[in-house]
């Protein structure tokens, strides 16, 4: 493989992107200048569609039996460990989850005492997510119909900046919806982290939904651009998992997870999965 310059300039700093990765289902690029990474050509919207199907959240074992599956028990210890973030920079108040999924973290809110609301683009999750949380969950994009007129304290993007085809354009409404001192928490792939050094161009988040790889420099800069300010960075954030739910994914995706994994069972442990948490506020 040759590195060339591609056309698409990087949406941090202008630079041209260079191509480091090519597979059959993704070519990834990287601007020299600030670090960042993103696919070129990116996706139709009709392939973007096609990957969020009614099967999208199955795949991860995320619905079967939503009241006490693995997965919600993984996610709400995650998920707390995120909203304890928060609590450090607001006392409380109204949260948003934009990219809801099935609800996990509306529910976690919920448990600390946030007025907490989600939403999602895909209509199958929400539907999962409104047997539990009724009108507390919607479907739907980050625009004027959604929770009209409703400012927020808290807004969470958890795994999902990395999906969208233009996260200026998301950090921007996301912006919009905070209070003066509200705060944004996100949750992302790092791709400066030990594990994306470990992995190199196998790492598991290089895949056909991650549109966008930031790091730490590049994605402070880009929030700064955008009417933020980061007030904290976790770099080596630490996922929930179960042994259990591990060895059925390995099984699943045939991944990088230790055998004999499962041998755990049911207890959690926390993981470094090439994560950072962001906390970051509005600035006037
Ligand atoms: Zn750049």
């Amino acid at each position: 493989m040759t590195e060339s310059d591609v056309d698409s300039s990087c949406i941090v700093c202008g630079d041209r992107g260079r191509v480091f990765l090519e597979r059959e289902d993704l070519c990834l690029v990287r601007s020299p200048a600030c670090g960042l990474e993103w696919q070129d050509p990116m996706p139709t919207e009709e392939e973007l569609d096609a990957l969020y199907d009614a099967t999208y959240f199955e795949r991860w074992g995320s619905v079967d039996d939503p009241s006490e599956n693995p997965v919600r028990t993984m996610k709400r210890i995650t998920y707390g460990v995120v909203l304890d973030a928060i609590r450090q920079h607001v006392t409380g108040g109204a949260l948003l989850d934009v990219g809801c999924a099935l609800g996990y973290l509306v529910e976690a809110a919920l448990d600390r005492d946030f007025d907490a609301l989600g939403l999602d683009r895909n209509t199958h999750a929400v539907r999962w997510a409104a047997e539990r949380l009724g009108e507390r969950v919607s479907a739907g994009e980050l625009d004027a119909t959604a929770f009209p007129g409703r400012r927020f304290d808290a807004v969470t993007l958890t795994d999902v900046l990395e999906h969208v085809p233009d996260p200026g354009e998301l950090l921007a409404r996301c912006r919009e919806r905070l209070t003066a001192s509200g705060v944004l928490a996100l949750l992302l792939p790092n791709a400066g982290s030990a594990t994306r050094r470990l992995f190199g161009n196998h790492w598991p988040h290089y895949v056909a939904e991650h549109l966008y790889h930031f790091r730490p420099d590049n994605l402070s800069r880009y929030l700064g651009q955008h009417g933020f300010e980061v007030l904290e960075a976790r770099t080596g954030f630490r996922k929930a998992f179960t042994g259990q739910y591990l060895g059925t994914y390995a099984a699943r995706v045939g991944s990088f997870v230790p055998p004999g994994i499962d041998r755990l069972g049911a207890l959690p442990i926390r993981i470094p999965t090439g994560e950072m948490l962001v906390i970051a506020r509005r600035r006037a």
